[in-house]
């Protein structure tokens, strides 16, 4: 059997992006990469497949990318969590902290059943402010969060402790 891929080897840093001080990780040398890209949901589907989720719920933008191809592999619905203005039907929305302003995420109202099993998928892990605010739509619609998965987690930043405690947390990369 042919050993696993090196995914960390496919993400580059970019140095001051957006802005200076700030070490980007661009995840768009893994997405060009057929071979990687199909590795990396495969990893996913592995670690979050036999949580028994029936929806994945992802935010914009580059979320879209790994939940819409993991929904796929695994056979169960994905729903967008977007910015203001953006999803046509009623939604409800958390507004969180950033490290200058806040920033406010929506999911539609409707988009899952009071005790359905959710798992969340982000590119990227950094303070969990993000990850946070989707878990508490969720939990607003009295949906159950069993598990979450991230290509890369950045460690130091300590995003986890902002997550529900005991919540299966899969990164891919640690960095
Ligand atoms: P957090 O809310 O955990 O601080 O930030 C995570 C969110 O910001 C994710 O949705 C992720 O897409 C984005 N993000 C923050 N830093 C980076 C980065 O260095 N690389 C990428 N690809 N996304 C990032």
């Amino acid at each position: 059997m042919a050993s696993p891929l090196d995914l960390a080897h496919y993400i580059r840093s970019i140095p001051d992006f957006p802005k200076k001080g700030i070490n980007f990780r661009d995840i768009t040398t893994l997405l060009s990469d057929g071979p990687a890209f199909r590795e990396c949901i495969d990893q996913l589907a592995a670690k979050l497949g036999h949580l028994g989720a029936t929806k994945v719920v992802c935010a914009e933008a580059r979320g879209f990318i790994f939940g819409a191809a993991l929904a796929y592999k695994l056979g169960i619905g994905f729903v967008p969590v977007r910015k203001p203005g953006k999803l046509p039907a009623r939604t409800i929305s958390v507004t969180y902290a950033l490290e200058y302003g806040t920033d406010t995420l929506h999911m539609h109202a409707d988009a899952l059943a009071a005790g359905e099993r959710v798992i969340v998928l982000d590119d990227l892990l950094a303070t969990g402010g993000t990850c946070r605010a989707i878990l508490q739509m969720i939990l607003m619609q009295h949906a159950i969060p069993v598990g979450v998965g991230f290509l890369i987690e950045l460690d130091a930043l300590g995003g986890r402790a902002k997550l529900i405690e005991g919540l299966a947390c899969s990164p891919l990369i640690d960095s």
